[in-house]
């Protein structure tokens, strides 16, 4: 089943669209480009990554850091009502509930994470306060709700009239399982280098949608969804969370970044490992997105399809990833 006919099921033919005529005219293939480091760079996952860049590259160009500019540049797909996979309209589990997941690193090895957080439009600014005001590195549920509301977050109703319909949609039509497939979770990762050369990443979503109440994926999880080593880079991770959990999997690519591979080889490593440990997963889709220390960068999915959004000075367009099957 290809992403356009899938994502019909679902109602989502519209973010098909979207994707589907995301790329400039000529967009070059990973690792084309001729970016040679040591300046400000982000990259971010799938289409809606352009105008989380668009935030992230305003505070990378004036000097700002990096933690920042990733911290910012994500909140714009979360507020946006219109993005089903993120934040504010995100899809809800199979009862009605929208729980969101996220979690930040910076250059320090410092990280904030929160999960299964209800009401708050913003979960990684949550998981920033997490990560700089406690002793802790991830909250969950009541007690994020409750730590949001006490740092001055407002309790909000998240589910859209949009994706309320598509739920009752989904309730008519699917059976009470979790549609593992190929696209119909589109997280946002980000990272980003400043021009101190120090990087950070962030990574947050609505998690899969109609998914069990209580369900996290991978995206809140540092090692599994994101992970930042400042003296090697970073990697975000994005599609079905129970296949990056099971792998450690922006860990490992970051692992295999320093070991010497490029930050598309070592996307690859990631992805193949997980189609040699879980082959049963041909139809499901899961795509890692890399930034190395000197600015080099790159990505790949088990299918076609994943493509990312790139920003560095004079550059702003969406690149797509190689694939394996
Ligand atoms: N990785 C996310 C999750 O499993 C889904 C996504 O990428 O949208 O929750």
């Amino acid at each position: 089943m290809n992403r356009k006919k899938f994502l019909g099921l679902l109602g989502l033919g519209g973010l098909a669209t979207l994707s589907r005529n995301s790329f400039a005219a000529n967009a070059p293939q990973t690792e084309d480009f001729t970016y040679s480091g040591g300046k400000a760079i982000v990259i971010s996952t799938w289409y809606h990554g352009l105008a989380a860049n668009d935030a992230a590259w305003a505070i990378l160009k004036k000097g700002g850091r990096s933690l920042d500019a990733v911290e910012k540049g994500v909140m714009v797909s979360e507020s946006d009502p219109t993005n089903l996979t993120v934040g504010l309209g995100g899809l809800p589990d199979r009862d009605g509930n929208v729980t969101l997941d996220a979690c930040i690193m910076d250059e320090k090895g410092r990280a904030g994470s929160v999960a299964f957080l209800q009401h708050i439009e913003n979960p990684i600014a949550v998981a920033r306060l997490v990560m700089d005001k406690t002793p802790h590195v991830m909250l969950v549920g009541d007690g994020a709700l409750r730590f949001a509301l006490e740092n001055g977050f407002k309790k909000i109703n998240l589910l859209t009239d949009e994706s309320k319909r598509r739920w009752e949609e989904w309730k008519k039509t699917s059976k009470y399982e979790t549609p593992v497939n190929i696209e119909n979770h589109d997280t946002i990762g980000m990272l980003a280098i400043d021009s101190s050369g120090n990087i950070s990443g962030a990574c947050t979503t609505s998690g899969m949608a109609f998914k069990m109440h209580g369900r996290v994926g991978d995206s809140p999880i540092i090692g599994a969804g994101l992970f930042v080593d400042n003296e090697v880079g970073g990697a975000v991770a994005t599609g079905v969370g129970e296949l990056v959990m099971r792998t450690c999997g922006s860990f490992l690519v970051v692992e295999n970044m320093r070991r010497g591979m490029s930050p598309e080889k070592a996307c690859k490593a990631a992805v193949d490992r997980i189609v040699a440990k879980h082959p049963s997963v041909a139809d499901t889709q899961v795509g890692f997105l890399a930034l190395r220390k000197d600015g080099k960068y790159g990505g790949y999915s088990i299918h076609d399809g994943f493509d990312y959004a790139l920003t560095y000075e004079g550059h702003h367009a969406m690149v797509k990833t190689a694939h394996s099957k």
